[in-house]
């Protein structure tokens, strides 16, 4: 009979207040459900929003964290996806084969995405929620098995968490959502994680002008090196100017926002060309408003989309992202700013408002 066990993590009990790491139960893993060791958790900006109470007050207190890799350590029932020892990268979309969207063969937009059953709870006794649905500021968390996808043990554990969520999300963005065909243009506006894998999705699409957009000259030193062929600044004048005249006063193809502000939404509409594909995936405040001149917006046709972790199917695309790491294609050591341990997480935050860092990943000892 498999036992409770304890663990530690990083749980937010107070809205806007630091994370603390406490210890916490975690129940054995229920049919279809897998305990996880956590290896390596990305520092993503939805763990702040978390902490911050922006996701409403009532799932409090939270276990943060949910980019992560990490090794499988006990199977509860029916688990035949994967194996105890398997070495894993943890997804928030865990198609559930039965919703809509599933039985009509587009498990990318499944709306009922699998996840284990609340398991973990404080020390005294309040159940926790972990952040989407994973929990990976921790040593160990319970995640439904189909969240869990295996690629090879070869792979750097720091690296491979960032594919959970960031990284997935901005290749996503440039080759499935914003369809890059080799030769066209892109421009990307916002060049943290999510922004500079875009850029390096366009890259891989074959896109062969790619414009890196931030108001922080150090990010566009960055997504140059990632493969932005061009950088805009709208502090030395106006974005939107400067990307047309880039591309022979036409504007892009496609233009990935990956800030979630009106104004950068704005930039990325009218930055395109003619038929241009427009990608939002910044996560916008709930008090953003977009005022938009519709006539002049029908006038330039093309399309304007929304997307979730870059539309993609993760037992088909992490192993995929895992590949082009390990052949030099995807270059997620530079990604990887800074590693620290499971107390640091608060400064971690600190960091990436300030922009120091590209993605700071918690290694576990
Ligand atoms: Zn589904
Ligand atoms: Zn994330």
């Amino acid at each position: 009979m498999a036992e409770r066990i304890t663990a530690r993590g990083v749980i937010s009990r107070v809205p806007g207040e630091p994370g603390v790491v406490e210890e916490f139960r975690i129940d054995p893993p229920g049919p279809n459900e897998v305990l996880v060791r956590i290896l390596a958790s990305g520092v993503c900006h939805t763990d702040l929003s978390a902490r911050n109470g922006v996701f409403g007050i009532e799932p409090f207190p939270w276990l943060l964290g949910h980019e992560g890799s990490g090794i499988v350590e006990r199977l509860g029932e029916g688990v035949t996806n994967v194996k105890q020892g398997d070495y894993v990268i943890l997804a928030w979309r865990a198609p559930c084969g039965e919703c809509r969207f599933c039985l009509a063969g587009d498990p990318a937009f499944c709306a009922n995405s699998l996840n284990a059953e609340p398991r973990m709870t404080t020390m005294d006794g309040i159940q926790l929620t972990p952040v989407l649905g994973i929990g990976t500021f921790c040593t160990h968390t319970v995640v439904h098995s189909h969240q869990c996808i295996p690629v090879s043990d070869a792979l750097p554990p720091a690296q491979m968490s960032l594919i959970g969520c960031g990284v997935m999300t901005g290749i996503g963005a440039a080759l499935y959502a914003g369809g890059v065909r080799p030769g066209e243009s892109v421009a990307v506006i916002g060049c943290g994680g999510v922004g500079d894998s875009a850029i390096m999705g366009a890259k891989i699409a074959g896109a062969t002008t790619i414009i890196a957009v931030d108001l922080d000259p150090r990010k566009l030193e960055w997504a140059r090196e990632f493969g932005a062929t061009h950088t805009v600044n709208p502090n030395d004048g106006d974005a939107v100017e400067a990307i047309k005249a880039i591309t022979g006063g036409f504007g892009v193809n496609v233009a990935i926002e990956a800030v979630g502000s009106p104004r950068t939404i704005e930039t990325a509409l009218w930055s395109r060309d003619l038929a241009g594909r427009c990608v939002i995936v910044g996560v916008a405040g709930k008090e953003a408003r977009l005022d938009l001149p519709v006539a002049q917006f029908f006038d330039r046709g093309g399309k304007l989309s929304v997307s979730w972790y870059g539309d993609c199917l993760p037992t088909r695309d992490f192993p995929i992202l895992a590949n082009w790491y390990a052949q030099g294609t995807l270059d997620l050591d530079r990604m990887v700013t800074r590693t620290i341990t499971l107390d640091e997480t608060d400064e971690a935050f600190h960091a990436m408002e300030r922009g120091e860092t590209l993605r700071s990943v918690i290694v576990m000892a």
